[in-house]
């Protein structure tokens, strides 16, 4: 009897052991072989992000600092939030099935939002974030939070999307008192330092890497910025998705699979952030 031939897996699994700035980090990660759209791995990058922000919250808490951060503290929700293109999209949809009349309270904010930052100059640069300098944007986001423009998504000074919110919302937490939020400035908001953004590492999935321009989203804009740029990047197979995400995350090359390759199950990042199929 001629055995069957094995079937290629449908899954690889990503071992990943990394040493983020001495922050340890390991995690499983299965993911289709097939391709599939960028949205279906949203969980998983708010899962990685979450391990590091518990590491950077336990330092934290070992140095003798306590996070400030509340809930029913909205502060930091007055401030310019850069969201990724794909939670743009996200939050756009979230919007669009919220039931009336959540959905045109939120679309009013949103335009209310839109209005104020018009009538404050700040709209126009904000239409083409990717066109600010390092230098122009600190300053620029100072201008921003004195507007006192709160996120569309603010109810009662808590996130009433806290289960879907931005990554990068997630990994804002300070050790300086609250009230300091309110007038922020370099020297008195004490903000958790993060030994990798998975944010910014989701953002520049899909980008061109040789442009200077690094493409984001402000949150005050994601509802219209998606409705004039619905379409996600085209589906890629998991191994393509999250090698490019961390090569991203950790600033290192990974080398892609050997075409002669044949599939395996599993693929494991090391420490130093390569990858390699186990032996
Ligand atoms: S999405 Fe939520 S956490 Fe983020 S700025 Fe808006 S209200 Fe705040």
């Amino acid at each position: 009897m001629t055995p069957e031939p094995d079937s290629p897996p449908r899954t690889i699994t990503a071992n990943v052991n990394l040493n983020l700035s001495g922050t340890p980090v390991e995690a499983k990660i299965t993911v289709p072989v097939a391709p599939f759209p960028l949205p279906m791995l949203l969980p998983t990058f708010r899962s990685l992000a979450e391990t590091i922000i518990e590491h950077a919250v336990e330092d934290t808490k070992s140095e003798g600092l306590t996070i400030s951060c509340r809930s029913g503290c909205g502060a930091c929700c007055r401030q310019l939030v850069p969201s990724s293109e794909v939670e743009a999209r996200l939050i756009h949809d979230l919007v669009v099935d919220f039931p009336e009349p959540r959905r045109a309270r939120v679309l009013s904010r949103f335009a209310e939002a839109r209005r104020r930052l018009d009538e404050a100059g700040l709209l126009e640069m904000l239409l083409r974030p990717e066109a600010f300098s390092d230098d122009q944007l600190r300053p620029f986001a100072l201008d921003y939070f004195k507007q006192g423009i709160p996120c569309p998504f603010l109810e009662d000074e808590s996130c009433s999307i806290y289960e879907e919110r931005p990554i990068a919302c997630r990994e804002y937490l300070v050790t300086s008192p609250a009230e300091h939020c309110a007038q922020p400035s370099p020297e008195t908001v004490h903000c958790v330092k993060l030994a990798a953004k998975v944010s910014r590492a989701v953002n520049r999935i899909g980008q061109d890497p040789t442009s200077r321009f690094v493409r984001w989203v402000p949150l005050v804009l994601a509802f219209e910025w998606a409705e004039g740029h619905p379409h996600d990047l085209p589906p890629r197979p998991g191994p393509e998705w999250l090698r490019e995400f961390f090569e991203h995350l950790t600033g290192s090359e990974i080398p892609a699979p050997a075409a002669a390759d044949p599939p395996t199950e599993r693929i494991e990042l090391d420490a130093e952030g390569t990858a390699r199929a186990p032996g």
